[in-house]
């Protein structure tokens, strides 16, 4: 697409109800997206249905080249497509956020599109010769959350039209533009039919997670809505990809430098303003060092502004809605009223247009307050002083979920004991939540089952088939 317009123009509805998005950052119209309904799924799976054999007679090379193509055309429009996000979303252009998130499309696309998927002989002793191989799925389901909504979808797409599978795509509702736009550019470059985007509530969600004609579910969103889609999908006996909340603890070790760490973990607690699965939400400090961590953090987050999404100077926005503001705020509160030390933030100014909350450090705060035992998803991050790594492990692996978590430290090797330690899906070492296309991406316990990204990746958006004689 040409231009902001023409890319806006290409998914404004003509004709149908439609519904007014707003910019969280100004509460401005950013345009009009269809509420479609279930009769609407019901097309767009027979759609997909009907373009589905014949992408997938393809084969692997000629998909592989039109991932490619829409990788291309992604960054053709990539900064229309990251002033969209931006106003939708809330996420500034710069630092990790809208030009990243585009980025992160092509990139994920290309990766998807270029790693190799052999079969695999499983046994061959003259006698057996078996081998593993992956068939198309069918139609997949691909639901997914606001705070990621480009990328996250990508995710969802890319490996399953890989596969030779068709996509019919249900985005969030707080942020259903972006995922049209970008479905809209990837569409320049496959057939009509294949990939296409219901932009309903809830009850199309539920609709395609219970529909006998979808194969799959990939979803992402929280674990509630995980379990709920669990339900809808056990009459037909779904396949499901389930990537689920997570709460993730990262733990400083005594021997770390506060100095050295102090922006790797603001970043690993605040990208996109705190609103990432992945981020780290909770995190043990060793006493000895307790004091310069905190310090340091508080002077790195000092520097990091904050505002409209389309002012090239910020690095962080808004909250995307009301509802998720309102968490935070709940949460901030219960920590200030417990007692706990309010290091930064905390204080939003209640006469400021848009759903901001200011960047919020919590020191000295129980291992019990709301604000660490649930997914603030926002910019708060309670700092919890341990004495003992069997202590901090303790209480990392407390919760429920897991899906990511780190260890900070100058001693590689003691970093990759304590991480062996941590009930999680992925643990980083002097990082948090890097993401990356070619490793394995999963949550454990309530953060959700299968695996994303990589080889593994391909194979869960394919049927295994052994074929043995
Ligand atoms: P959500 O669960 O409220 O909504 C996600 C999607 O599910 C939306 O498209 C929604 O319309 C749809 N949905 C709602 N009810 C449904 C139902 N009964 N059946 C089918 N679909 C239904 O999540 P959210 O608020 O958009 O996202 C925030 C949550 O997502 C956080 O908990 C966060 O941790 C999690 N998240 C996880 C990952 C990950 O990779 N693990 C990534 C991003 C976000």
């Amino acid at each position: 697409m040409e231009t902001y317009d023409a890319l806006l123009a290409s998914i404004s509805p003509t004709s149908g109800e439609t519904r007014t998005i707003l910019d969280p950052a100004t509460g401005q119209p950013v345009g009009q997206a269809p509420v479609h309904t279930v009769e609407d799924l019901e097309q767009a799976i027979a759609a997909a249905t009907a373009a589905q054999p014949a992408w997938a007679a393809l084969g692997h090379d000629a998909r592989s080249a039109a991932l490619l193509r829409a990788a291309d055309a992604v960054e053709r429009s990539a900064e229309e497509l990251a002033r969209l996000l931006s106003r939708e979303q809330g996420k500034p252009l710069n630092g990790p956020n809208a030009r990243f998130e585009v980025g992160a499309c092509a990139a994920w696309l290309r990766v998807a599109a270029t790693t190799a998927l052999e079969p695999e002989t499983v046994v061959d002793d003259g006698e057996t010769r078996a081998e593993l191989h992956y068939r198309p799925i069918g139609v997949v389901g691909a639901i997914g959350p606001w705070n990621w909504p480009m990328m996250i979808t990508v995710w969802q797409l890319a490996p399953a039209l890989r596969m030779g599978n068709a996509v019919v795509v249900k985005p969030s509702e707080y942020t259903p533009l972006s995922v049209l736009a970008l479905a809209a550019v990837i569409n320049e470059e496959l057939p009509e039919g294949l990939l296409s985007v219901v932009s309903g509530g809830r009850e199309v969600g539920e609709a395609l997670a219970g529909h006998p004609g979808i194969g799959k579910i990939m979803f992402t969103g929280s674990t509630a809505t995980g379990k709920a889609i669990i339900k809808s999908s056990a009459d037909t006996v779904k396949r499901l990809t389930l990537e689920l909340g997570g709460n993730d603890a990262g733990i400083v070790l005594p021997d770390a430098d506060p100095k050295a760490i102090a922006e790797g973990l603001f970043w690993g607690a605040f990208i996109n303003t705190g609103q990432t699965c992945a981020a780290l939400k909770r995190l043990y400090v060793h006493t000895d060092i307790y004091d310069a961590v905190c310090e340091e953090l508080t002077n790195v987050a000092a520097t990091m502004p904050m505002g409209i999404g389309l002012d090239e100077a910020n690095v962080l926005g808004p909250l995307q809605n009301r509802q998720q503001y309102d968490i935070v705020a709940r949460l901030v509160d219960a920590a200030k009223a417990s007692g706990a030390r309010v290091l930064l933030g905390g204080n939003p100014d209640p006469d400021r247009t848009g759903h901001f909350y200011p960047t919020t450090l919590i020191a000295d705060i129980d291992n019990d307050n709301p604000l660490v035992t649930e997914e603030q998803f926002g910019p708060a991050l309670p700092i919890i002083r341990y004495s003992t790594v069997d202590e901090a492990v303790a209480n990392a692996n407390a919760l429920d979920v897991g899906l990511g978590a780190s260890v900070w430290s100058a001693d590689p090797a003691a970093a990759r004991t304590v991480a062996a330690r941590l009930e999680a899906g992925t643990v980083w070492i002097n990082k948090h939540g890097a993401v990356d296309p070619r490793i394995p991406f999963g949550g454990a316990k309530q953060s959700g089952y299968g695996l994303e990204f990589g080889v593994e990746g391909l194979k869960a958006l394919g049927v295994p088939q052994v074929i043995n004689g």
